[in-house]
């Protein structure tokens, strides 16, 4: 059975503070296709081919001829953006959206920066098109892609608390992690969010 939105508390349930933010985030250590919800979101790769990690368990999860018939219809996807399929064989998630992260190779640019925000930009803008109200979103660029954990977390919560605090349409974000380190960087980013919240 896959774990449902009302199994998984959210960060509210922890902090008690900035209920309109919290309350809408969660943070969850598993596999990303086992969560039932509106929306995961893959670190593709920019031919949305199919790869290793997360695209690997995404794909075998929905399907791979099924979604890589799926992904055909588009001409690859550039870093930073996002496109969206149905989620296939994955039958309590209604849609896939696949962003394609940045690559660091030695050290981070202010570049990377953007453009790894830009992936959860641009996947939120696609939720909202599709009115879709729950997203998983896995840690993108973190695995093979190279992009330093803890420049992440921070990077990512930053964004998501002042999306959020802007767009009502979002009822739920779950970042899904699969390390444990991942997990510790986003519970002490928003241990220190909720301790400087006015
Ligand atoms: P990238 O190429 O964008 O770095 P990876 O797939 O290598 O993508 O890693 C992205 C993140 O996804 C890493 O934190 C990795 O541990 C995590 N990950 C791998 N498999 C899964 C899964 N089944 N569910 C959720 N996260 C996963």
């Amino acid at each position: 059975m896959p774990s449902t939105l009302q199994e998984i508390p959210t960060l509210f349930a922890k902090y008690k503070v900035a209920k309109n933010i919290l309350d809408r985030i969660s943070i969850w250590n598993g596999d990303i296709t086992r969560l039932q919800i509106d929306a995961i979101v893959n670190a593709a790769n920019s031919r949305l081919a199919g790869g290793g990690g997360v695209d690997a368990a995404i794909h075998r999860a929905a399907g791979k001829t099924e979604l890589q018939r799926e992904c055909r219809q588009y001409d690859g996807c550039a870093v930073g953006e996002a496109v969206i399929t149905s989620a296939c064989k994955i039958e309590h998630v209604k849609n896939i959206i696949h962003t394609v992260g940045p690559q660091v190779y030695s050290s981070l640019k202010s570049s990377d920066r953007e453009k790894l925000v830009n992936c959860y930009r641009n996947s939120l803008e696609l939720a909202k098109e599709n009115g879709l109200k729950s997203l998983a979103f896995c840690c993108i660029s973190t695995g093979v892609y190279g992009y330093p954990n803890d420049d992440a977390a921070e990077s990512v919560g930053d964004f998501l608390t002042k999306y959020l605090a802007e767009n009502e349409n979002i009822e739920r974000i779950v970042l899904v992690t699969f390390l444990f380190i991942d997990y510790e960087l986003y519970h002490e980013y928003f241990a220190n969010f909720a301790e400087n919240f006015e």
